[in-house]
């Protein structure tokens, strides 16, 4: 595969992954950076991989009724950029030149608001679990890839931006195979190797 390039972009949707576009997004604050990545894990039912309710929660089309944990989640309305599945596919639900829903009050390095200049990314997993061999794979292609056309400075876990309240991805995620896959500078990841 060749190296990530600016022109695998369009609109801020990155062209190797398969679009479902969700109506849960708005605009950044003017003249925001988008230099932050942030890792979650996401599974619905908790712990149940496979099936479409990721999609259809980040879409709004989640039947609430459906299993009783949903009750618990009723009515939300959030999202994230992209979904990388267990298999590797990787899916895009808002252009990353918007800003998704998917930290809530969070806050890094003296900024606020985390959505407003982060691109999120859900694992489908459960936090304390691992993850698949598949998705170390294509997770830093995803990070290049955005990093050829976003001034990316650090990545982390929502667990890093809302500690306390969060604890995805968990401590089943291998931070250190990510830093070794991509060879970029520990000081781009949280204190966690
Ligand atoms: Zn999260």
């Amino acid at each position: 595969m060749n190296a990530p390039t600016a022109s695998d972009w369009s609109g801020g949707w990155w062209r190797a992954a398969r679009a479902c576009p969700s109506p849960n997004f708005g605009p950044r604050p003017e003249g925001t950076s988008i230099d932050l990545v942030l890792l979650h894990s996401i599974s619905l039912p908790p712990g149940e991989y496979g099936g479409s309710a990721i999609e259809q929660l980040f879409t709004n089309r989640l039947d609430w009724d459906a299993h009783p944990y949903y009750q618990q989640i009723r009515g939300l309305q959030v999202s994230s950029h992209f979904v990388l599945r267990r298999d590797g596919e990787l899916l895009q639900f808002v252009s990353c030149d918007q800003r998704a829903w998917h930290a809530g009050r969070s806050h890094w390095m003296g900024r606020d608001n985390c959505n407003d200049f982060s691109i999120g990314v859900e694992l489908e997993g459960l936090e304390g679990e691992t993850f698949d061999e598949a998705q170390y794979l294509v997770l830093p292609r995803l990070l290049q890839a955005i990093a050829a056309h976003y001034p990316v400075r650090h990545v982390a876990g929502h667990e890093h931006v809302a500690p306390g309240r969060k604890i995805d991805p968990g401590p089943g995620f291998d931070w250190p195979r990510l830093m070794a896959s991509l060879g970029w500078p520990g000081s781009m990841f949280p204190s966690v190797a």
